[in-house]
């Protein structure tokens, strides 16, 4: 399912392929218009057209010359392509018209059809419910732009004070730092040294510092790896990108050679080296 890097890579394409470009048609599957919020239908977008896309955590938000946004979430198995024809699975098709007159295709494909797109009035979609209740990006294509400086250790620090939840299920909600997936969580704990199970409450500053840091290392080496026309998810059959720990349940450590466990926590799939990640044995505070 797609996770921040993929979303982004999305974002990306979706700039290449359709800013500055006249929207002439859009088809929305029968079917699918339970998972599109639009007062008067996404086909009220004809004769629009973006002028920019951008990432907040996992939701891509288009913004158009009506200063409306469209407001995408992939769910698990969406991703906008370009298509030179009506694809598999497709639920949504958006045509533009070329700037040498030849007319191009981008379609929602998504599988399990548990992706959500809107079509916002101008001014509403930073105040949307979705969007105001992110925490601040790990993150960030651009540093300067209003979205602020990625988080940093201390900001983790403050935005998971006090939390009692495991280190892996707390990086998850996005309401305290943005876009972070069971993947992302996992990556960045291995790199971190600190077990997926960990009381968050009991992690000191240099822990968050290297988690922050992990977060990062993990979404910018996926962004290189999977760089494309197409993003591929795990659930795809894709599997050749380097995780270190995430689905190698069972094989050496790449940093000690000692065997990776796995186990259910909170009923995600967690996986940690067992030497390099020590389990957490009281509630008191780590060493440093
Ligand atoms: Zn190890």
């Amino acid at each position: 399912m797609p996770e921040l890097p993929e979303v982004e890579i999305v974002r990306e394409n979706l700039a290449r392929w359709t800013v500055d470009r006249p929207l002439i048609a859009v088809a929305v599957e029968p079917g699918h218009e339970r998972r599109v919020h639009a007062e008067e239908g996404l086909e009220a977008l004809v004769g629009d057209w973006f002028r920019a896309w951008h990432r907040r955590g996992k939701y891509l938000l288009g913004e158009l010359a009506s200063g409306r946004t469209v407001l995408s979430h992939l769910g698990m198995t969406g991703k906008w392509v370009a298509t030179p024809g009506e694809r598999r699975f497709q639920r949504i098709g958006l045509t533009f018209g070329g700037s040498d007159g030849s007319p191009r295709d981008v379609a929602l494909v998504d599988r399990r059809r548990l992706s959500l797109t809107w079509l916002l009035a101008a001014d509403v979609a930073s105040s949307h419910p979705r969007i105001a209740s992110l925490g601040p990006e790990p993150w960030s294509a651009d540093p300067a732009s209003c979205l602020g400086p990625p988080a940093e250790g201390p900001l983790y620090a403050e935005r998971f004070a006090g939390l009692r939840r495991p280190l892996q299920l707390a990086l998850m909600d996005g309401s305290r730092v943005a876009g972070i997936g069971n993947i992302t969580a996992l990556e960045a704990c291995f790199s971190a040294q600190v077990h997926p199970a960990t009381p968050t409450q009991t992690l000191t500053q240099a822990d968050w510092a290297r988690i922050a840091a992990g977060v990062r290392q993990h979404i910018v080496r996926t962004l290189d790896d999977e760089r494309g026309d197409e993003v591929m998810y795990v659930n795809d059959g894709a599997g050749e990108t380097a995780f270190d720990v995430y689905g190698r349940a069972g094989e050496p450590c790449r940093r000690c050679a000692q065997l990776l466990r796995s186990a259910k926590l909170g009923g995600r799939p967690s996986t940690w080296c067992p030497a390099c990640q020590p389990q957490p044995t009281s509630g008191s505070k780590r060493d440093a």
